[in-house]
C-alpha cells in the first residue's frame, strides 16, 4: 500500500498574507539601574508593564524586503537597514535560513524616542508577523532569542503583560498576579530623549558616589502589585533614570507637578523619558486627570491607556 505524501497538518505553512500584528508599548513600574558593566550595558532590575498605546505591522509577500510607514513620528524615522523593523526581518530570516522577502507596513502611534519602547515593539511585531507569513512556526521563546540581539526590550514586547526584566532587561519572567486592570494617563512630550544619552547622564550624576550605586530590588513593587490597590502601587513606583531625564529635560518637573495637581495618585518618567505616566484609580479618574493635564498645557498630547496588555499578536 502506498501512502499519499502531503504536508503534515501540524506543520506550520506559509500564510497567504496579509498578516497584521498589533503590539503595545511599555512603561517600567520599577526601573533599578546598577553600575555600568564592562560590556557597556547597565545591570537592570525592572518591572515591565505593557500599556494600550499600539503600533501595527502588516506583512505581505514580496520579491524583496521593503518597508513603508505612516503615523506618529515616522517622518523622522529612517526607512533603511537601520530601522529596527528591517533588522528584525533580516535577523529572523537569517535564523530560519529563508530569504528575507516581505512587504512590511508600519502604522505608528507609539511616540518616537519616548521611553515607551516603540522601536522594540515594532521589532517584536515584525518577528511575529514574518514568522507567520513565512510559516516558520517558531515559539515565542525562540523569537525572544532573536529579539534580544536587536534590543533589550524586544523579548518583553513579545510576551507583554507585567514581567520582571533582569540582565540588561532581555531576560523576562512573567509576574503571576491575579488579573487587575491599571489605569494610566500618558503625557507625551514634544520631541524625544535619546536612551544612551540618559544613561550617560545617570553615570555622570553618580560619578564619584561612594558606595557605588546598588541595584534596587523590585520586591516591594511586586508585593504591591499583588495587593491590587492603586494607592499601594502608586507609593512604590520608581525609576532610577528619572533624575537623569529631569536633568536633561527640566520641563518634565512641570509635567510631573501638573499631573499631581490634576489629582493623579502618582506620576513617574517612563523609562528614559520624556513621556511621563500617571496612575489613576479607575477609568473616570483617568479621564479627569487627563483633562487637568491637558488644561495645564505642559505637554504635546495626553492619552489614557490601560495595562497590562498582551504582547505582539496577530489580529
Ligand atoms: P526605549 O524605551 O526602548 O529606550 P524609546 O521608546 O525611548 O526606547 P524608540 O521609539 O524605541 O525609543 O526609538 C529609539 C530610537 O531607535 C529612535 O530614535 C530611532 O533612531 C531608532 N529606531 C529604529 N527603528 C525604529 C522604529 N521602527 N521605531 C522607532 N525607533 C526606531
Amino acid at each position: 500500500m502506498t501512502e499519499a505524501w502531503g504536508p503534515d497538518d501540524d506543520e506550520p505553512r506559509p500564510h497567504s498574507g496579509p498578516v497584521r500584528v498589533r503590539v503595545p508599548s511599555k512603561v517600567n513600574l520599577h526601573l533599578g539601574v546598577g553600575p555600568l558593566r564592562a560590556d557597556g550595558y547597565h545591570e537592570l532590575n525592572t518591572v515591565y508593564h505593557a500599556i494600550g498605546i499600539f503600533d501595527e505591522i502588516t506583512a505581505r509577500h514580496g520579491d524583496t524586503l521593503t518597508l513603508t510607514m505612516e503615523g506618529e513620528g515616522t517622518g523622522e524615522l529612517a526607512l533603511d537597514e537601520t530601522n529596527l523593523i528591517m533588522r528584525a526581518a533580516r535577523a529572523l530570516a537569517a535564523r530560519a535560513r529563508v530569504p528575507a522577502y516581505a512587504r512590511l507596513h508600519l502604522r505608528k502611534s507609539i511616540p518616537l524616542a519616548g521611553g515607551l519602547a516603540g522601536g522594540s515593539a515594532d521589532a517584536a511585531a515584525t518577528l511575529v508577523a514574518c514568522d507567520m507569513l513565512w510559516g516558520l512556526g517558531m515559539s515565542r521563546e525562540d523569537l525572544a532569542e532573536v529579539g534580544a540581539e536587536l534590543g533589550s526590550d524586544v523579548p518583553f514586547m513579545l510576551f507583554g503583560g507585567t514581567a520582571l526584566g533582569t540582565g540588561h532587561g532581555e531576560t523576562v519572567s512573567p509576574i503571576l498576579a491575579r488579573p487587575t486592570t491599571w489605569h494610566w494617563v500618558v503625557a507625551i512630550a514634544d520631541g524625544g530623549l535619546s536612551t544612551p544619552a540618559v544613561y550617560r547622564e545617570l553615570d555622570s550624576l553618580r560619578a564619584g558616589s561612594w558606595p557605588p550605586p546598588a541595584l534596587g530590588s523590585a520586591d516591594q513593587l511586586m508585593a504591591a502589585l499583588r495587593q491590587r490597590d492603586a494607592e499601594v502601587l502608586g507609593a512604590v513606583l520608581g525609576n532610577d533614570l528619572q533624575p537623569a531625564a529631569l536633568t536633561l529635560r527640566p520641563q518634565l518637573g512641570e509635567v510631573l507637578k501638573a499631573g499631581h495637581d490634576a489629582g493623579a495618585i502618582t506620576g513617574i518618567v517612563s523609562g528614559s523619558g520624556p513621556t511621563c505616566v500617571f496612575l489613576a484609580a479607575d477609568a473616570g479618574h483617568a479621564q479627569r486627570v487627563a483633562a487637568g493635564l491637558e488644561a495645564a498645557g505642559v505637554c504635546r498630547a495626553v492619552v489614557t491607556a490601560r495595562g497590562p496588555q498582551p504582547g505582539a499578536r496577530v489580529i
